[in-house]
């Protein structure tokens, strides 16, 4: 069970090294969730002391993911906090303080392998299948040796000794009991070449001194986490408690991956899911409430959020899903809200020939009528392209559809576009003129309000049929009734 006997202080740590995914952002809601239920800290600390695999932009992109999903921090980059630097790379003197006092305590050393001997060194120990792992080489070298490859210019890396024989427990809050075997763990590198840390000592150090109460992370780190244990035990540190949430799988039961279809958060952002919905759908990737209620506001999940209903098996992601919840969350909205939203998606995405700026007008009235079907903004564009465009691009062979002839047809678009010239331009109206007509003209409904449909969209499905028409106008629909008849006309 989490114990909160402590403030709650809980971080989120990202490393810059790509954009973040579903899986990251998980994380920190997990911890943004945890936080403002027990009204404690949320911390934001940026992981950067792998220098090489730094990449440009990314954190601005975990910045701007957390910022669109709404997961406000209380200390780190830009909020500032008693705490800081929140970026480890401007946190190497702490670190390097540190790393002094294990070597001068006899709990850590000096290494001088070079990175060829390592390699040379992972080779044998694969040809003769031994488990990989550092050999121990430096681990007893004498004052002698040391001041030989010293004197020989090789800058040493810093090694932990990790006990030889050594069970090491820890509890962690969702999987129980966990047992490592020390065994199984080298001398791992605290201290790089470079005078940068490692991830290990960096992550001990900055949640002891940044008071963690409790680490949520991905399960790919609970074997770090013995590693934790013992610099914890080295230096003295209570450690945090441990809560590692179950990895996020694919429909297939795959561990989640770009092959999934699941991209950085921001792309959802791109395609017009909305924040809230996100933020809803993520929560229950490995937490549930009851296993039923699926639609939850930002409120309800900080009310019930505890560490105690996060799953230990794998939580799945389902695209259906989030579009399917993304749909309800688009429909709660109001038209304005809508249209707001909608503005900068239609700007950018409506083909090139649609005059800019859009219509804003015109929109509000589109609006009602796909709020229904749209399951994201970008695909609200697709339903409503039509409304913009000049050309309607369609194969003329949809005119006939319903099993009409062309004659036939042409025949009733002729009659319908002499009738619309003057009829006034309201759903209400339009029925009253045109549905009485399929009968004069010898049609089913069907056949004929499928062939307007066509003429007048591009599309055999599409909203409400009159109250489209009323929204595009009389103009537009007697020049795409005109058009269909030429397109009749040539096909014949
Ligand atoms: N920097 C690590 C990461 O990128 C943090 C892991 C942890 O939370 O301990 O995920």
């Amino acid at each position: 069970m989490e114990n909160v006997s402590k403030p709650v202080r809980v971080r989120f740590a990202p490393s810059p090294t790509g954009i973040p995914h579903v899986g990251n952002i998980r994380t920190a809601l997990f911890n943004w969730l945890f936080a403002r239920h027990h009204g404690g800290s949320f911390i934001l600390r940026i992981e950067d002391t792998d220098i090489v695999r730094k990449v440009e932009g990314a954190l601005e992109a975990i910045l701007d993911s957390l910022r669109w999903l709404g997961l406000d921090w209380d200390e780190g980059p830009e909020a500032g906090g008693d705490y800081g630097p929140y970026f480890q790379s401007q946190r190497l003197e702490i670190y390097q303080g540190v790393v002094r006092r294990l070597v001068e305590q006899g709990d850590a050393y000096l290494c001088y392998c070079s990175t060829e001997r390592l390699e040379e060194m992972r080779k044998e120990q694969v040809r003769r299948k031994q488990p990989p792992g550092y050999d121990r080489r430096c681990r007893g070298l004498s004052e002698k040796e040391k001041a030989e490859l010293e004197a020989k210019g090789i800058t040493p890396v810093v090694r932990f000794k990790t006990p030889l024989s050594e069970k090491i427990k820890f509890v962690d809050i969702i999987r129980g009991d966990v047992v490592f075997d020390c065994a199984t763990i080298d001398d791992f590198v605290l201290m790089k070449s470079d005078g940068y840390p490692t991830y290990h000592l960096a992550n001990v150090v900055d949640d002891h001194l940044m008071k963690i109460s409790h680490v949520l992370r991905a399960d790919e780190w609970l074997s770090s986490t013995p590693r934790h244990i013992l610099l914890y035990d080295a230096l003295g540190y209570e450690p945090p408690e441990f809560a590692h949430l179950p990895m996020i799988l694919g429909s297939d039961r795959a561990k989640l991956s770009k092959r999934h279809g699941a991209t950085s958060v921001m792309d959802y952002r791109k395609q017009g899911y909305l924040p809230q919905a996100m933020v809803n759908f993520l929560a229950l990737l490995g937490w549930s409430l009851d296993d039923r209620t699926e639609l939850m506001s930002r409120e309800e999940l900080i009310k019930n959020f505890s560490i105690e209903r996060i799953g230990k098996t794998g939580a799945i992601f389902s695209q259906e899903k989030l579009g399917w919840m993304n749909g309800v969350y688009l429909r709660q909205l109001s038209i304005e809200e809508l249209v707001e939203l909608a503005m900068p998606f239609l700007e950018r995405r409506l083909p090139k020939e649609v005059k800019r700026p859009i219509s804003r007008d015109y929109v509000r009235q589109i609006v009602p009528l796909i709020q229904e079907r749209m399951r994201t903004l970008a695909e609200g564009v697709e339903l409503a392209s039509f409304f913009f465009v000049e050309r309607l691009d369609y194969e003329p062979a949809l005119l006939l559809e319903r099993g009409l002839t062309g004659e036939r047809a042409l025949k009733a678009l002729e009659t319908a576009k002499e009738r619309l010239e003057s009829c006034p331009f309201e759903a209400v109206s339009l029925e009253g003129v045109l549905r009485p007509l399929a009968a004069e003209l010898g049609l089913k409904t069907g056949e004929f309000f499928g062939l307007l449909r066509v003429a007048t969209t591009g599309h055999t499905a599409a909203p409400p049929l009159f109250q489209t028409m009323a929204v595009l106008g009389r103009e537009r629909c007697l020049k795409r009734i005109e058009t269909a008849m030429e397109r009749l006309t040539e096909k014949a």
